[in-house]
């Protein structure tokens, strides 16, 4: 076990194509994000999937950005499936390596399809997006902490608010504004103003995680922000989730290919999802040929 003593996060944690991803479960995280929200200091939550993973392994500023995040949680099935993949213990027989690994992938991606629980552990589950913004919400309730809610379209971003201030009940909404303003003085202001203590930044990334970067230290009442991604055009019935037995077998790339959306006119979603799917594959592939096991090993607080 390998300490990586870098870590700002607390918890133990797993290297994906050299990103630390944190090892927590769902129900570890409402505790974690109370105790962040009644805490002093900023604490910064990101939502890992394939996409993430890669643009990290490519972008420098990027990869900082994850590196030094409190709190890196796995939101896609493709980070479970990479952590244990590359946890498989190898061989040191150069020529039966690139067999074994290349067995390895096939096997472990035919299990994720097959038998979803296969890839738990190293991390023990993915925690999607929707699902940890309740969790989230469901702290935030517990503790008494204003919420602000930054980014989407407007309409988007007023009835997400509406139907999860319905779905929480005893949520204190401080605020929200939508994600298209060109000058980002104006949310600061808004969000400085509401009180917040939880603060949801729903502007796609990078955009998301460098706004939090630039701005999160100047916000004097927030103590959790979070890169949200696409979650409220979920909740507010703009983009429907995939199915259930999808989400578990990790292919929800699959079904953003079939709904052909694309919301945001930057690269479409489907176009992103055929990218980041098998290029993540094989690059976890290869990333593996090259670094052997010991990147897919927990790495202690
Ligand atoms: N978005 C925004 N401002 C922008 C670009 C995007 O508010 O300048 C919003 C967009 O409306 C969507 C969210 O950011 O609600 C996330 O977009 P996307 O689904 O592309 O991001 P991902 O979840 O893939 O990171």
């Amino acid at each position: 076990m390998e300490l990586d003593s870098n870590s700002v996060s607390t918890y133990q944690s797993v290297r994906v194509l050299g990103t630390r991803v944190d090892v927590i479960t769902q129900a570890a995280l409402e505790a974690e994000i109370s105790a962040r929200l009644a805490g002093a200091r900023l604490c910064r939550v990101a939502k890992l999937n394939a996409e993430f993973l890669m643009r990290a392994a490519d972008d420098p500023e990027f990869a900082a950005y994850l590196e030094n995040s409190d709190l890196n949680i796995a939101d896609g099935a493709g980070v479970v499936w990479a952590a244990r993949f590359l946890s498989l213990p190898t061989t040191s027989r150069a020529g039966l390596r690139a067999f074994q690994v290349v067995g390895q992938a096939l096997v472990s991606l035919v299990a994720l399809l097959l038998r979803p629980a296969y890839c738990r552990g190293p991390l023990p589950e993915r925690i999607p997006g929707v699902e940890a913004l309740h969790t989230m919400l469901e702290a935030a309730v517990e503790t008494r902490s204003p919420v602000f809610f930054f980014g989407s379209k407007a309409e988007v971003n007023q009835r997400a608010r509406e139907l999860l201030a319905r779905q929480h009940p005893g949520l204190i909404i401080a605020g929200g504004c939508h994600g298209y303003q060109p000058d980002s003085e104006a949310p600061l202001r808004q969000i400085e103003a509401s009180g917040a203590r939880l603060l949801i930044v729903a502007l796609g990334s990078p955009k998301q995680e460098y706004w939090i970067r630039d701005h999160g230290k100047a916000l004097s009442t927030v103590r959790v922000a979070v890169g949200e991604g696409g979650s409220l055009d979920f909740i507010a019935g703009d983009s429907r989730r995939a199915p259930r037995w999808m989400q578990e077998r990790g292919l929800e790339w699959l079904w953003r290919l079939l709904m052909n959306e694309d919301r945001t006119g930057r690269k479409s979603r489907p176009r992103r999802a055929w990218d980041s799917v098998p290029r993540f594959i094989w690059r976890v592939v290869v990333w593996k040929l090259r670094h052997g096991a010991r990147q897919g090993a927990l790495d202690a607080p």
